[in-house]
């Protein structure tokens, strides 16, 4: 089956003043058709800069510097703005953290979802109120009807988020970018917008690719996962797989970590020391400063990805795993 979404070799610059710092660094993973590809890595890792480029919102001082992004067989990292606009609203579709970011404030909820179909879909504006009472119905809002005439400071942020849902879903998107959609959210609310966009995509055939910072959710709702680190992605999986046997020492150490972040809400790693910026790089392996496993070349030489079980690893333990499928450096 062939990809939906293609990222090949992704390269995300930052214009500083006197150089250029590498954001996201080649970059390359696919998700098919329907799938949940979860994203997870700590704060500053590359995670939503990744969304953005996918999405054509990378703004200067960022840009891309190389790599290619293919949605449906078709470069889409090339587009002009307006082209881009279209794809955006009809294909893929973004959900961030705060759902103020998607809702306008100074129109109803109603009359967003209809404006965006009008925009998108060969329908009449009756055609469009229908749905718009159908979707709201559907994720979960009391007396949709009179909802659609309500404006999103009056709503709670649970509801305001099943709103961007609505919105995210009302063209019938082939993606969704999801960044952090329920971090905002009380806990006792997260699970459930969590499985409405689960059961949403699922009844859909809807893909997302879906960034966090917690594995908890990964493990709910995530087909696969990637797993990125200073810019790169260190290790990519079947979920089930990394949850059972995770290959790269990072993607162990949030592992790890998923007991405490459940009792206490609280940080994603127990590993010491933190990620490198990009402003003051790493040579070799980026993690090998903090990896408990370090070997003298993890120092100098930047491990590529392996084969590991089901998954690929970028790390130097994993290179002996399967070495017919070993990807050049
Ligand atoms: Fe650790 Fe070396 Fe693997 Fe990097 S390449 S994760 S430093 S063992
Ligand atoms: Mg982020």
């Amino acid at each position: 089956m062939s990809a939906l979404l293609e990222v090949e070799n992704l390269r995300v610059e930052i214009a500083a003043r006197a150089r250029r710092l590498v954001a996201i660094d080649d970059v390359s993973f696919s998700i098919p058709e329907g799938e949940v590809l979860g994203v997870v890595g700590e704060s500053g890792a590359g995670k939503s800069v990744t969304g953005t480029a996918i999405l054509g919102l990378l703004e200067r001082p960022a840009y891309q510097a190389g790599g290619r992004i293919v949605f449906r067989g078709n470069r889409i990292d090339n587009l002009d703005g307006e082209a881009m606009r279209a794809l955006r609203g009809r294909e893929i579709a973004a959900v961030f953290q705060d759902p103020l970011t998607s809702l306008d404030p100074l129109m109803t909820i109603g009359a967003q979802l209809v404006e965006t179909m009008l925009t998108h879909l060969p329908i009449d504006r009756q055609e469009a109120w229908t749905r718009a009472h159908r979707l709201l119905a559907e994720v979960g809002i009391p007396a949709p009807r009179e909802r659609l005439q309500s404006y999103p400071h009056e709503l709670s942020g649970g509801m305001r988020q099943r709103v961007v849902l609505a919105l995210a879903f009302c063209c019938e998107p082939k993606l969704i970018i999801a960044d952090e959609p329920t971090t905002a959210l009380d806990v006792s609310i997260q699970a459930q917008v969590l499985d409405l966009l689960k059961r949403m995509c699922r009844e859909r055939g809807t893909a997302v690719m879906l960034v966090t910072h917690d594995m908890g959710v990964i493990a709910e709702a995530a087909d696969r996962v990637a797993v990125m680190y200073a810019g790169r992605l260190v290790e990519i999986g079947p979920t089930s797989e990394i949850l059972r046997a995770a290959a790269h020492p990072y993607t162990q150490g949030l592992m790890a970590s998923i007991p405490t972040m459940r009792r206490r809400g609280g940080d994603l790693l127990q590993i010491p020391g933190s990620m490198p910026r990009p402003d003051a790089p790493v040579p070799g392996c980026a993690f090998h400063p903090r990896c408990s496993h370090v070997m003298d070349r993890c120092r100098s030489e930047r491990p590529s990805s392996f084969v590991s079980g089901a998954s690929l690893a970028a790390c130097w333990l994993a290179e002996h795993g399967a070495p017919a499928a070993r990807p050049r450096p």
